[in-house]
């Protein structure tokens, strides 16, 4: 807001004259390319997160040039559906910039059908290769939920429609003997995965023909890691979605996609 010099600074002559061009775009895009695949996708964003993790971000695609560059359209590389939680944005904890992520986030990371539109439209007309379920520990629509579900009881108002949505994760929780709420939250991740699979044909056809993939990734916000702990593409996706285990390792998933999970 308060700028140091005067609101209107104009681009000074001197300043023009040493403008490198306008900008440096292709300079940035070399530096981070746009993953084409969805295990570039995921391996850019795994390296994104180490750069956020150790302490070393890049803040790639965040400067004029490139503003400017993305203007005419998009072509984000990984569809994020995550919970809202102010502790989780997306361009910060994968380090990336404008025009990589088409982000939808929900308390919960829950999944209604303007959610399931948002991702359709991302991967049917965008052609992102790639989507992220995306939750984390300490999860506040989680622990609602458990409560809501422990006492009999539903929080007024649209809040009850999220604690609902979650619900279901909590029964598989309870039928695979899981009471640690972490574990929970990354059943909850699956479950999502799962769901979303479900109810999108769209969605599963564009899996099942190898066009993008889903993975299921659970972020510690003390420590800033995503940690991939599920994951769908063409190899399982046939004829519907099967969803490797959300508690743990990425068993079941293509071979190619849980090598760029390793
Ligand atoms: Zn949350």
């Amino acid at each position: 807001m308060s700028r140091p010099g005067s609101p209107g600074a104009q681009p000074g002559p001197e300043r023009k004259s040493s403008e490198p061009a306008p900008e440096d775009p292709t300079a940035v895009r070399d530096a981070f390319p746009t993953p084409g695949g969805p295990e570039q996708a995921l391996a850019e964003l795994q390296a994104g997160n180490r750069r956020f993790v150790t302490g070393t971000p890049r803040h790639p695609n965040q400067d004029a040039g490139h503003r400017a560059a993305v203007a005419d359209g998009q072509h984000p590389f990984a569809v994020i559906v995550g919970c809202s939680d102010s502790r989780l944005a997306a361009e910060i904890i994968f380090d990336r910039g404008l025009g990589d992520l088409f982000v939808v986030r929900t308390a919960g990371h829950t999944v209604g059908p303007e959610v399931l539109g948002s991702v359709e439209y991302a991967v049917t007309v965008l052609r992102t290769p790639l989507v992220v379920v995306l939750g984390h520990d300490s999860c506040g629509a989680v622990q609602a939920a458990r409560t809501a579900d422990a006492t009999g009881t539903s929080p007024a108002g649209h809040l009850g429609a999220v604690v609902d949505a979650v619900v279901p994760s909590l029964r598989r929780a309870a039928a695979e003997g899981v009471d640690d709420i972490d574990r929970i939250v990354d059943i909850h991740i699956a479950q999502t995965v799962e769901a979303m699979l479900d109810r999108s044909a769209v969605l599963a056809a564009e899996v099942a023909a190898g066009r993008c993939a889903v993975v299921g990734m659970s972020y510690r916000l003390a420590a800033g890691e995503a940690r991939a702990v599920t994951a769908v593409s063409a190899g399982e996706a046939r004829g519907g979605a099967e969803v490797a285990n959300g508690s743990g390792a990425v068993d079941g998933a293509q071979p190619a996609v849980s090598a760029a999970l390793a």
